[in-house]
């Protein structure tokens, strides 16, 4: 297996009773082990990293653990915690990995609920946006949850460096990317919509961007668009696969942040089937 999984035990130390909790991430791991994969250990990301991404105001509350709303709670030592899944998210770049820590991070914008989301939706820091800054390169982010990532979209809106698309179901949490502007590329899709009108949604959205425009695919990989999950799409495994697919056929160096997916071994069997393909190119 050529594709490194970021992990450390660390991230499951916190939210024990919420949906978004460690058990989750914790039987994906178990799953992808067995498949064969090699894992690597995080370190968190400092704090310069940070506010590429967020308002100094906003990680001064975080650390203090001032950030509660309705689905975010406001644990001991989040921002520890947050701070190491931003960190993983950093190192998936760096090798082209893929990154399985939580809290995951693309409802959260730059000083928390973005675009007039009324919560952070289980997300503290925005990985994936602090990944890419760091990173720095042209970059295609590639956003696969089933919610529409907000966070995300509000950090790189305008950013001539990137261009960020995402398939999502609408109407849906958090009520936004119904429709496109400049670098944001957004496709609503309907619930349980099902694996073809998926794929053949993604291969016109993909048809959008040109491949000069970016050396880098960033992926942020949600698997709650999975049949029964809490954003379902109707998606199989199968589908997986093919995303897999068409992400390989673009050429270019890849990396990959889990969102949401809240059943564990679906996500980490899930995972297997998005890295099948990549893994067979090199
Ligand atoms: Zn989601």
């Amino acid at each position: 297996m050529n594709t490194k999984i970021v992990f450390s035990e660390k991230c499951l130390g916190y939210g024990q009773y919420h949906i978004e909790g460690p058990a989750r991430v914790k039987k994906a791991a178990e799953v992808l082990k067995g498949f064969g994969y090699e894992f690597l250990e995080p370190e968190p990301a400092s704090e310069d990293d940070l506010l590429r991404a967020h308002d100094v105001e906003y990680v001064w509350n975080l650390k203090k653990s001032l950030v509660e709303d309705p689905d975010t709670p406001a644990y001991d030592n989040i921002y520890e915690f947050a701070r190491l899944a931003a960190g993983g998210a950093i190192l998936a770049a760096k090798v082209g990995g893929f990154s399985i820590m939580r809290p995951p991070g693309h409802h959260c914008g730059r000083s928390g609920a973005a675009l007039g989301a009324y919560t952070r939706g289980f997300c503290y820091l925005n990985n994936m946006a602090v990944a890419v800054r760091h990173l720095g390169k042209p970059t295609l982010i590639l956003d696969i949850d089933g919610h529409h990532g907000n966070g995300t979209q509000e950090i790189f809106q305008g950013d001539s460096k990137v261009t960020y698309l995402s398939l999502h179901r609408h109407p849906h949490y958090p009520g936004t990317g119904n429709d496109s502007r400049g670098n944001v590329l957004n496709f609503p899709l309907w619930a349980d919509c099902g694996d073809e009108a998926y794929l053949e949604t993604l291969d016109a959205a993909l048809s959008q961007v040109s491949k000069r425009e970016f050396e880098v695919v960033a992926v942020s990989a949600g698997f709650d668009t999975h049949m029964g999950d809490l954003a379902s799409l109707g998606l199989t495994e199968k589908c997986y696969r093919g995303i897999g697919e068409r992400i390989a056929e673009l050429g270019r160096s890849v990396f990959f942040v889990l969102e949401g997916g809240y059943q564990g071994e679906i996500i980490g069997k899930d995972i297997d089937q998005l890295l099948k393909r990549l893994e067979s190119r090199s």
